[in-house]
C-alpha cells in the first residue's frame, strides 16, 4: 500500500483526485493538506470533494502530514512551492509538483532536494500532452525552417500565463531545434512590431469561462500548415495521470524525474 499526501486538496486538481482515488486501491490517502484559509479545513477529505467519506479531515499541516507518507502530491500555489519542496526534502518523502508558474529560481531548491528524495516536477501529468510533447520535439526537428506557434486556452481562474504546459511545449519546440527557449520566446505582442524573426517561437494566450485546457502547436510555411494540438476536456485526466505518477514516484530513489521517465518505464516493464 502507497501512502499518499495530496497538497492543495481544497482546490480543483485537489478534489478531483480525492474523486478518483477509488480507481486506484493501492493507494491510501494519509492526508489532505489545504492552506490555513481554507474553508475546508476539519472537513472530512472525501466530503469536500464530493467524494465518499474517506476519514482523514482536511489539515494545514504539511510536516505533520509528512511523518506518514509515501508520496506527496501537490498541486496549489506557486508561491508555496519553495516551502513544501523543502518540507518534502527534509522528510525524505518523493514529491510529485503539478503546480504551474513556478517561480524560476526555484531550480535550485528541487536540485537540492533531489539529493534526498525523489523529485518530479510536471506541468501537465496528462498522458496525451506528454506524447504531444514527443511530437512537438520531432516536428520542430523535422521542420526547421517553419515558424512556430503556440496558442493555449484556459478557464477565467488561471492566474498564470503562459500555461504551464504551453511553456513545456515551447522547450520542447526549442530541444528540438537545439535552441534556447529563452532566446526565441516571443510571449507578447503589441503595436508595430515588424516583420516575424527567423527561428521565433511565438506564445498566444485566451482565457476564459471553463475551459480545462486547449493547446495548438502551430508550424507555418509558404503553402502548407502543421498543426499539432490537444484538448483536455475534463481534469480528471491530470488527475489520473497524477495519481498514476505517484504511484510510480513513490518506489524511486532521490533524484529528478521527469513525466518522460514514467512512460519510458511504462513501456518498459
Ligand atoms: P485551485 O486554485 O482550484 O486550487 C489550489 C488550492 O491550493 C486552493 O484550494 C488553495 O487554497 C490551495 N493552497 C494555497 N496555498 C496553499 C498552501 N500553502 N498549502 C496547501 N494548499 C494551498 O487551482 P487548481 O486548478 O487546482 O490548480 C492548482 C495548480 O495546479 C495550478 O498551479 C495549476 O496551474 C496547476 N495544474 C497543473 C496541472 C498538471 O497537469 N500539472 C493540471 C491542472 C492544473
Amino acid at each position: 500500500m502507497t501512502r499518499v499526501v495530496v497538497v492543495g486538496a481544497a482546490g480543483r486538481m485537489g478534489r478531483s483526485m480525492l474523486r478518483l482515488l477509488g480507481e486506484f486501491p493501492d493507494l491510501t490517502l494519509t492526508a489532505a493538506v489545504a492552506s490555513g484559509r481554507s474553508a475546508a479545513l476539519g472537513q472530512d477529505a472525501g466530503s469536500q470533494a464530493g467524494a465518499a467519506v474517506l476519514g482523514v479531515p482536511v489539515t494545514a499541516d504539511l510536516a505533520a502530514a509528512l511523518v506518514d507518507a509515501d508520496v506527496v502530491i501537490d498541486f496549489s500555489t506557486a508561491a508555496a512551492a519553495a516551502e513544501h519542496v523543502r518540507a518534502c526534502a527534509q522528510a525524505r518523502v518523493p514529491l510529485l509538483l503539478g503546480t504551474t508558474g513556478l517561480p524560476e529560481g526555484l531550480e535550485g531548491v528541487l536540485g537540492e532536494a533531489a539529493k534526498s528524495t525523489a523529485v518530479l516536477v510536471a506541468a501537465n501529468t496528462s498522458l496525451g500532452i506528454n506524447v504531444l510533447l514527443e511530437l512537438v520535439r520531432q516536428a520542430a526537428a523535422a521542420l526547421p525552417d517553419y515558424d512556430l506557434e503556440i496558442v493555449e486556452v484556459h478557464h477565467r481562474h488561471k492566474v498564470d500565463a503562459p500555461s504551464g504546459t504551453a511553456l513545456a511545449l515551447g522547450r520542447a519546440a526549442a530541444e528540438g531545434r537545439q535552441v534556447s527557449l529563452a532566446e526565441q520566446a516571443a510571449y507578447a505582442r503589441q503595436g508595430h512590431t515588424g516583420p516575424r524573426p527567423a527561428g521565433q517561437i511565438g506564445f498566444a494566450v485566451v482565457r476564459g469561462g471553463d475551459v480545462v485546457g486547449e493547446h495548438d502547436v502551430l508550424l507555418l510555411a509558404g503553402g502548407e500548415r502543421l498543426r499539432l494540438g490537444h484538448v483536455a476536456t475534463d481534469r480528471a485526466v491530470f488527475a489520473r495521470g497524477a495519481l498514476t505518477t505517484a504511484r510510480w514516484l513513490a518506489q524511486q530513489r532521490p533524484g529528478r524525474y521527469a513525466m518522460r521517465d514514467v512512460f519510458l518505464a511504462k513501456t518498459k516493464s
